[in-house]
């Protein structure tokens, strides 16, 4: 049996038809850039994540960075966000001129450890970005409280987290402005790059719709950036979006079932799932006793893995000179151990449980 990380040709093979429609269509209309698609799927997506405004860009790490800019985060200000994520969200707070400040991660979810948090905030602090990573909401009771006693901004990183909850709301709608990214492996994807802002803020909203088109198609009321989503692009995501909430419950479903067959091994720490959180599971991501040696085990018995990701922010050669003080023990203590395993919405049960039993052979025979 083969188990790949994810297989997206699979994923795709129900649509190839209608995709192949939308992209005839375009050759005909010739609307490459907004139009009827781009508007279509923003209110569509406003719609299924229950906020007021959606502003469609060219990616998730462009939706992070325009919302920095409407928050005006500038330079000498400081933007705390959590010690493991992908680089976009750290990235962006440098190139919008602020210094990212690291917390460390909790040791059970993986994600921003509220109880680091106070500890971090200076004068020069304007706001906090959570990362709801692998698809689990942060505990956002506790950054909500931290950030309205400390007067900042929240943004969400929700490029993991499409449909992910806390206390039932949406993330993306907790905070001040939450973004998306459609890559194509992420939980809805396009057929390429694509993102979105989400807020419910009728302020916020209107200047990311314009930073992100040169400040306004002629008009140029500021300088902005050119980060918009095709057309073609939308109308594949309109295609799919209907079916998010069905491929969410089949990922709830298989990480359910690895946790059950997991569970019983005690080299293996299956994923926890916060009280509050429904769990939107992009990653299925354990901790694991001789994590390289498994993987390649797993690899040489045709199941693909990954290290979602090998280094922790703070420990990138770029931020080498930054924050080195620090000495993020969680975050550390998880380089060597963490993998994630194979989910994706078509996933069989028989895949999973080979995927399982290969990991129990693994340890019986160490
Ligand atoms: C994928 C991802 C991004 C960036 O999205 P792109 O669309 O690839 O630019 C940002 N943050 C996190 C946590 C991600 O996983």
């Amino acid at each position: 049996m083969n188990v790949p990380l994810n297989d997206l040709a699979l994923h795709h093979e129900p649509f190839v038809i209608d995709f192949q429609r939308i992209f005839a269509a375009s050759l005909l209309d010739s609307t490459f850039i907004g139009g009827q698609h781009v508007s279509a799927f923003e209110a569509s997506f406003a719609d299924c994540i229950g906020s007021k405004h959606c502003i469609s860009c060219a990616n998730g790490t462009d939706a992070l960075f325009i919302s920095l800019k409407a928050l005006g985060v500038s330079p000498g200000d400081e933007v705390i966000t959590t010690a493991h994520s992908w680089i976009s969200t750290s990235e962006v707070v440098s190139l919008a001129g602020a210094k990212p400040v690291f917390c460390d991660i909790h040791p059970e979810y993986y994600t921003l450890d509220p109880s680091s948090l106070s500890s971090l905030i200076t004068p020069q602090t304007v706001g906090i970005v959570p990362v709801h990573l692998y698809g689990q909401s942060c505990n956002m009771d506790e950054i909500l409280s931290i950030a309205s006693h400390h007067k900042l901004w929240i943004l969400e990183d929700c490029a993991q987290s499409h449909l992910a909850t806390f206390r039932n709301q949406t993330t993306s709608t907790i905070g001040d402005l939450g973004t998306f990214s459609f890559f194509p492996g992420k939980n809805l994807g396009a057929l390429g790059d694509a993102g979105a802002i989400v807020t419910n803020s009728d302020s916020l909203a209107q200047f990311c719709r314009l930073f992100a088109n040169h400040g306004g198609k002629n008009s140029h009321l500021i300088e902005g950036i050119n980060s918009r989503l095709d057309s073609i692009q939308a109308g594949f995501l309109n295609v799919k979006l209907p079916y998010l909430s069905e491929w969410t419950s089949a990922r709830q479903r298989i990480a359910l079932l690895y946790t059950k067959l997991l569970s019983s091994i005690y080299h293996v720490t299956t994923p926890k799932i916060h009280p509050h959180s429904e769990h939107a599971f992009h990653q299925y991501t354990i901790l694991c006793f001789r994590r390289d040696e498994l993987q390649s085990y797993l690899y040489d018995h045709s199941i693909q893995t990954r290290v979602t990701y090998p280094l922790s922010l703070p420990f990138l050669p770029c931020y080498a000179k930054q924050n080195c003080h620090l000495p993020f023990p969680v975050a550390s203590s998880f380089h060597s151990r963490h993998l994630s395993l194979p989910i994706f919405p078509e996933m069989t049960d028989n895949q999973v449980y080979y995927v399982t039993e290969m990991i129990f052979d693994f340890y019986q025979n160490i």
